[in-house]
């Protein structure tokens, strides 16, 4: 059934089709609004009759409004224009880095309305103490949201591990060195006001939000290093979770066949002749780590290699080949479009060092080259709270009246 059935008494199409032209006037005036009625009409192809039914359906809902702001027109009241307000809605994403919990709150327009940020200290293989420091800054978000009178409509949880399994459930961490743990379960235990939240790993989101910034692209590659090194494939613009939720893991190809034994119980993965431990090690840092965390050991790290120290430069030297090696392989196994490199080594030095290693040695099929363009990421340290905020309201747009179950 085409978006034209929708007739002027809106009672001959199905609840799906209905749900569907919603998501279609929601979605018109989120990217192109305000719009009038006539406006929205136009832009989407429904008809006159059936855009004020959806539309008075969506302002029953409060979802949009009238704007202040009106269609000039050259005879005649001008016409009204309506909006996506939802200002009595918030989105919250809740981001377990590697040593630090953040809670975003933010509009449906993906406004920041609030934040709070606090260094969790990385106890090794206590997953208890970081849910502790995650629901803490949940806690702030959720006040927050109070104070601000907005409803908490979508919440997504993102860790920085492998996510599988059904409800989804961190598989393994082995930069905290976890076994499985049920991150929602135990957040929601500790903040028992948090609404159903749903969980994702942070490369899947941020290669969501990196392909947004890629118009045209449909299949990429994700490489990033900060707490060891993880990754993503798109492949036909979805991202690839894999059978068991290890697609992309690509700190753990085993790349050096005979190396040093990896605590996921390989030898050689790329995290060990490439990881940020032996890198801050070699290049001397390891107190800087103990002391200041991650973030701060590896800015350091960078500012060595860009000084030109012997030290730093050496250990990075010795993991670009092994880094270039790994894109390769991925390479030849699906062909992408780009690949996008995050992390700390989204520095454009450090990703150059990766792009001239990678090209080293073209790869010509058909009489020219088809290795993609490593390019560094350009969304910095908020990639993956970004990427989860799109796909929140998405979901939204989706199935805008949904939303009245959350408002009443
Ligand atoms: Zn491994």
């Amino acid at each position: 059934m085409s978006e034209q059935a929708l007739d002027a008494r809106g009672t001959l199409v199905s609840s799906d089709v209905r749900r569907r032209n919603l998501s279609i006037v929601a979605t018109a005036l989120a990217e192109r609004g305000p719009l009038s009625r006539s406006e929205i009409a136009a832009a989407t192809g429904l008809t006159a009759g059936a855009v004020t039914l959806l539309t008075s359906s969506l302002l029953d809902a409060g979802l949009i409004a009238e704007s202040a702001e009106a269609e000039p027109t050259r005879r005649g009241r001008p016409k009204t224009r309506l909006l996506l307000s939802a200002d009595h809605l918030a989105l919250l994403v809740v981001q377990l880095d590697a040593d630090t919990a953040t809670a975003l709150l933010a509009s449906l327009a993906g406004e920041t309305l609030a934040r709070a940020s606090r260094h969790h200290g990385r106890p090794l293989g206590n997953p208890d103490a970081v849910l502790d420091v995650l629901a803490t800054v949940t806690n702030e978000a959720l006040d927050e949201a109070e104070r601000l009178g907005r409803t908490i409509t979508d919440v997504t949880v993102i860790a920085f591990a492998p996510v599988g399994g059904e409800p989804a459930i961190v598989l393994a961490d082995t930069d905290l060195l976890w076994g499985p743990v049920d991150l929602v379960a135990g957040l929601r235990r500790r903040t028992p006001r948090l609404p159903e939240a749903r969980l994702v790993g942070d490369t899947t989101a941020a290669a969501r939000e990196e392909l947004a910034a890629h118009p045209g692209v449909r299949d990429l590659v994700y490489l990033k290093s900060n707490s060891g090194i993880g990754g993503a494939l798109v492949v036909d613009g979805r991202v690839v979770l894999g059978s068991h939720g290890y697609a992309g893991a690509l700190g753990h190809v085993a790349i050096d066949y005979d190396g040093e034994p990896c605590v996921c119980g390989q030898r050689g993965c790329l995290v060990t002749v490439a990881g940020p431990d032996l890198l801050l090690e070699r290049a001397g840092l390891q107190h800087l780590l103990a002391e200041q965390g991650l973030t701060a050991a590896l800015a350091a790290f960078v500012a060595r290699l860009k000084a030109g120290e012997s030290d730093a430069s050496a250990a990075w030297k010795d993991a670009v080949p092994w880094i270039a090696r790994t894109l390769r392989i991925v390479t030849m196994s699906f062909d992408p479009e780009i690949v996008v490199v995050g992390g700390f080594w989204a520095d454009p030095q450090l990703t150059g060092a990766i792009a001239d290693a990678f090209a080293d040695g073209d790869l010509l099929m058909a009489g020219s080259s088809v290795l993609p363009p490593v390019v560094p990421s350009a969304l910095g340290g908020d990639a993956a709270i970004l990427g989860a905020l799109r796909d929140a309201r998405e979901r939204l747009l989706e199935d805008p009246l949904a939303l009245q179950i959350a408002q009443h």
